[in-house]
């Protein structure tokens, strides 16, 4: 069940937007989540009353309570996708539908009102039109959308807050890869986990971030680029990176990838990347792999590509993983023709370069 079907947005423009020239200034190098367009969305929540208020506005600082709910017990969700300048001169949006109902499913996990994937969409459309000078115009650039949901109740009992507010802010982004895809190196820790059965692993909420940080700090302290995560029951099987799902690609031309058991984030390029290999007509097996089946694989060349996925990067190959028991490489340390082919169909997809046969593009 979600609310807030028919919210009407009050539209508030900023009176005192960026000037043109400064904009294009910030735009030329943006940079990842430093730089704000002029808008943001608000949209509040009390019990009884249901979502309303809903308002395109300057964006400003929220005024909040020291003891607002969220900064107690981090009851919050969050999601992330992008807005591009398409081929056609026009803007796109890559399966916001998909970012709606994962956002529904959050809430759920963290006893927050969902809010309607219509209404979702439509606080989308909104600040991408009124904010839509600050998509970069570059090949690789984007605008990307943050909309959130957090628990804005003043209260410190623990249960389920009374009153939330959703927001969107939009933050222009450049190149992901500035000089080229390179692959990145992943460290498997031994000392964290990311997510246990029953846990929240499957939910976008801010604490899995909070409580992945340590681990991070230490993939940066042994010379890697990103955490790789093992199972939390048999610390055996690989469950994704920080913030992007993996991939392997097999000598038999197969594709597997770890089970959404709910200790993983259903990652919608995840998604994206197993209808796509299917339709290239690679097999795409959902299972537990290990890190030991990884190694050998890797040695024997039963695995001959392994990448990872998600918004941000898209693909990007995985070339060298490093662990207690040593380090190694998978395709030589470098990035896969599988792994490139899926990067470039994908890409061509919501550049809209080629034809949408799932209808992905909004
Ligand atoms: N796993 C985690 C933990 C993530 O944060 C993300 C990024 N949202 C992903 C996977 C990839 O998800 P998506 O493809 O929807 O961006």
């Amino acid at each position: 069940m979600s609310g807030g079907d028919n919210l009407e947005f009050e539209i508030r423009p900023n009176p005192a937007p960026v000037a043109a020239s400064e904009r294009a200034a910030l735009l030329a190098n943006p940079g990842f989540g430093r730089i704000f367009t002029d808008h943001m969305v608000t949209v509040r929540y009390a019990d009884g009353k249901g979502w309303y208020d809903a308002r395109v506005e300057p964006r400003a600082p929220i005024p909040m309570d020291p003891a607002a709910a969220v900064l107690h017990y981090a009851q919050e969700i969050f999601e992330g996708l992008k807005a591009y300048k398409m081929a056609d001169g026009g803007v796109a949006m890559f399966r916001p539908d998909a970012n709606a109902l994962r956002f529904v499913k959050s809430a759920e996990r963290m006893a927050m009102p969902p809010l309607a994937p219509a209404a979702f969409l439509q606080s989308l459309r909104e600040i991408i039109r009124i904010d839509q000078d600050w998509i970069p115009q570059s090949d690789e650039g984007s605008l990307y959308l943050r909309p959130y949901a957090f628990a804005s109740e003043v209260f410190l009992g623990v249960r389920p807050a009374l009153e939330y507010l959703y927001l969107v802010i939009a933050s222009p982004v450049g190149a992901y890869f500035s000089g080229g895809i390179k692959p990145v190196s992943v460290w498997a820790t031994p000392d964290y986990t990311r997510a246990a059965p029953g846990g929240t692993g499957a939910a976008k909420c801010g604490g899995n971030y909070a409580a992945g940080l340590s681990a991070q700090a230490d993939a940066i302290e042994h010379g890697c680029d990103q955490v790789v995560y093992l199972d939390a029951v048999e610390r055996k099987y690989v469950d994704e990176l920080g913030g992007m799902n993996v991939f392997f690609v097999l000598d038999d031309g197969s594709l597997a990838t770890p089970p959404l058991t709910g200790t993983i984030l259903p990652g919608i390029t995840r998604d994206s990347v197993i209808k796509l290999a299917e339709r290239a007509g690679h097999q795409v097996v959902e299972r537990p792999v290990s890190l030991d089946e990884w190694r050998e694989g890797a040695a024997s060349g039963r695995i001959r590509e392994a990448f990872a996925c998600g918004t941000a990067a898209v693909i990007t190959p995985i070339g060298t993983i490093k662990s207690l028991d040593g380090e190694f490489t998978v395709a030589d340390g470098g990035s896969g023709e599988v792994t490139m082919a899926l990067r470039k169909q994908l890409v061509d997809i919501q550049r809209g370069r080629a034809a949408d046969p799932f209808g992905w593009v909004h």
